[in-house]
């Protein structure tokens, strides 16, 4: 969870990175789920929260219902298509598609038709007229032969592990000295770390025609085919289906470098968000907050309001966060006060004045004095229009998923948006928030406010003090070295056989992490997947050890879903949320493993509690940002100001309708507060549904008792959709059950 900020839009970024900090390369599907991919990059960061799921790149297929016409979205001319201003148009192959399959059709004979029809298709969509022939090309490269066609399959899959896992080797060595502590960092590296040795892959498979031989010959399909057919697919219809989905989408180098743009100057926007808390000021004057302390929003001002319930003074100081988060959202704050500790504002009459001298931190940045009250103009809004548009213009090269949500829902978690809707609406709506929320009435002895909308009070007690848990730690592992030797012991303890144990522990290297740690899998058999861990001079203290335990449960995913798997075509989960998941499996037995005793049942039930609170606050911030995107696309013109108000309107509306009748303040904008819709759109999702799949992996765990043979069992099945691996992992598809009968039976038991 804590993490290494890798850098924006390289193959690593691209394909491999985790909710944590870890990094699961995986190039295994569209190498173009770039911008998923980042996304995750620039959240682990900041959020310290508990699960994160992730957007993501571990494994996003892409795939195709076939379409009658050989045309693509975005041409001019043709009845029905609109075109865009500003977006590239695919060009029209000339060629009469009707012909050529008929022409096959003789040629190969009536059984053929449908993947002569599915395949020929498939190559239209995305060639180019510098591709040449296409006709010449169908007609030598049609495999009807069955034998050819296995030993053809059989060909692919080979080499792909070894063009994927070669590939992700030499990315994952430009970056080594940037990510392992490897000594001092040459001027060198940096520039090493961006070279990205992944970029051009599926271009270049392209260009080559591998990629149009594998569209003619084996299927795309959408999520809505595979969630239908999939239950029924045997492996290697899976694997045909993963290796297609490879190449569902040819985006232009100029369109995707776009996309990286918008959203690196997002990035650095929300970056640089900062509010100096000293000089906020009360109607009386007074500083509620210390010198010195600079709070980046929306993080660092969630994180001071979660710390201050143990505070007597507490509730004003949170009532600020609150105003100042309002006015933000609302871009009503004084565009001058943004990182400038040289101006005092009291963010409730929304007045600045100049800092006295003698207030000013020492380390003020210069900024100028400006006292005019002008607010923010729209930047934020602009911001994220700017990603809006960036991301449209990819819409036409992904013929499958022709809008941002879509690739999103369909290629990034493949789950529908309206299953995953439903799922966060179970929640939101359930009977158990009411009385969750009278918990904490109890507990605070006050009705509840907008403020307890981050309650962190649900805690685990009687866990030794961190620093009798630093020096055991230290004591066991003084070096890298020896959280390496200790890996088998590790992995008995855990419950995985000693021969498993010791076979595990051979496919992983640990190096000592320049970052708080990560988890970095191997693409083919024969590499390693990587921990790497922060051990400090005087050996790893808790912190890095409960990391560490986090990455080992990554590591061990890694190399079951790789090893273990019956294709490598298929290796991997489904997505990022269920790494993570898996990730916390092991995580939360770190004081076990210590020796120390299991959590008693109330901590347990606090654990609950807490995670049940957290899923319905991130929940309905999740619905926001989906809102938000679908009413760009309905207002494409829309300017910064109409994109304000319509995320105000739709924070409010949220939060009247789930909130307000738990924690009051009606009309509240506060959901929409979270810098990810600014510069990570679309991915607060996984947030939610990486609580619901923990949840349900642990239940799981639980009942069968025997986490080494299951784990196993759940790693090896590969990347197939969510609810096929949630079903053969647990019986049942992906869930919010499991985390509803939780926390009920928690309550019952207060
Ligand atoms: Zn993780």
């Amino acid at each position: 969870m804590l993490p290494l900020r890798p850098p924006p839009s390289t193959l690593l970024s691209a394909l491999l990175l985790l909710g944590c900090d870890s990094r699961p390369a995986a190039t295994r599907e569209a190498q173009p789920a770039a911008v998923e991919a980042k996304r995750v990059t620039g959240e682990t960061n900041k959020t310290g929260d508990a699960p994160v799921a992730a957007a993501g790149p571990v494994v996003p297929v892409v795939a195709p219902v076939v379409p009658v016409v050989p045309v693509v979205p975005g041409v001019p001319g043709v009845p029905g298509v609109p075109v865009v201003p500003g977006v590239p148009v695919v060009p029209v192959v000339p060629v009469d598609l009707e012909a050529l399959k008929a022409e096959l059709l003789g040629e190969h004979g009536a059984a053929q038709r449908d993947r002569v029809v599915r395949g020929v298709d498939q190559v239209a969509k995305l060639w180019r007229p510098e591709d040449g022939d296409l006709a010449a090309f169908v007609r030598e490269q049609f495999i009807a032969d069955a034998a050819l066609l296995d030993a053809t399959f059989a060909r692919l899959e080979a080499v792909f592990e070894q063009i994927e896992g070669h590939t992700h080797e030499v990315g994952r060595e430009v970056r080594r000295a940037s990510d392992v502590d490897v000594g001092p960092l040459l001027p060198v590296d940096p520039l090493l770390a961006a070279y990205d040795p992944g970029a051009r892959m599926i271009e270049d498979l392209f260009t080559t025609k591998v990629g149009f031989l594998v569209l003619l010959n084996f299927p795309l399909t959408t999520l809505a085919e595979r969630d239908e057919q999939g239950p029924g697919y045997s492996r290697r219809e899976w694997a045909e289906r993963r290796l297609a989905g490879r190449f569902g989408r040819r985006v232009p180098g100029e369109v995707r470098q776009a996309v990286t743009k918008a959203s690196a100057e997002a990035d650095r926007y929300v970056s640089q968000y900062n509010l100096w808390m000293h000089h906020l000021v009360d109607a009386r004057g007074a500083r509620l907050f210390p010198a010195g302390l600079r709070l980046i929003s929306h993080w660092n001002l969630r994180d001071e309001l979660k710390g201050r319930y143990g505070d007597p003074e507490g509730l004003a100081r949170q009532r600020l966060i609150v105003t100042v988060m309002e006015r933000i959202v609302t871009q009503t704050i004084p565009a001058a006060v943004i990182d400038n500790p040289r101006i005092d504002w009291d963010p409730i009459t929304n007045l600045v004045t100049a800092a006295p001298a003698d207030s000013v931190e020492a380390d003020a940045p210069a900024r100028p004095v400006v006292l005019d009250n002008a607010r923010e103009a729209d930047v934020r809004y602009a911001q994220l229009l700017a990603q809006f548009h960036a991301a449209r213009r990819e819409d036409p090269f992904v013929p499958l998923a022709p809008t941002a949500i879509a690739r999103s829902f369909e290629i990034g978690r493949e789950l529908p948006e309206a299953r995953v809707q439903a799922l966060l609406e179970q929640v939101l709506r359930s009977p158990l928030v009411p009385r969750v929320a009278e918990v904490i009435v109890a507990r605070l002895g006050r009705p509840l406010e907008p403020v307890d909308l981050w309650y962190p009070g649900f805690k685990a007690s009687g866990a030794p003090p961190e620093a009798e848990l630093d020096a055991r730690t230290r004591a066991r592992y003084p070096d890298a070295e020896a959280f390496a030797r200790g890996l088998p012991k590790l992995l008995t303890g855990l419950g995985f056989a000693p021969a498993r144990a010791r076979w595990l522990a051979e496919h992983i290297r640990v190096d000592p992490s320049r970052g708080a740690g990560h988890a970095l899998q191997a693409l083919r058999r024969g590499d390693f997947a990587r921990l790497r861990t922060r051990v400090g001079a005087g050996g790893m203290d808790y912190k890095g050890y409960n990391i560490a335990v986090h990455e080992l449960g990554h590591n061990v995913e890694q190399v079951f879903s790789l090893e273990t798997v019956d294709h490598t075509l298929l290796a991997g989960v489904p997505n990022n949320a269920f790494t993570e998941a898996l990730a916390f499996v092991f995580q939360a037995r770190d004081l076990e493993l210590l020796g120390l005793k299991e959590p008693d049942a109330a901590s347990e039930r606090e654990r609950v509690l807490n995670d049940f609170w957290q899923t319905w606050e991130i929940a309905g911030v999740a619905l926001v940002d989906v809102a938000t995107w679908h009413w760009m696309y309905a207002h494409p013109e829309a300017s910064p100001a109409e994109l304000r108000e319509a995320v105000v309107g739709i924070a409010r509306e949220i939060w009247d309708r789930y909130y307000a009748p738990v924690l009051g303040g009606q009309g509240t904008p506060l959901l929409g507060i979270y810098s990810h819709m600014i510069s990570y759109p679309l991915y607060l999702s996984d947030y939610p549904l990486g609580h619901l799949i923990a949840f349900q992996i642990e239940e799981h765990l639980h009942r069968s008792g025997a986490l080494g043979a299951e784990f196993e069992r759940m790693a090896s099945f590969g990347s197939v959709t969510p609810d096929v691996w949630m079903t053969h992992a647990t019986g049942a598809p992906v869930s919010a059950e499991p985390l509803l009968r939780a926390t009920e039976a928690a309550l019952a038991a207060l």
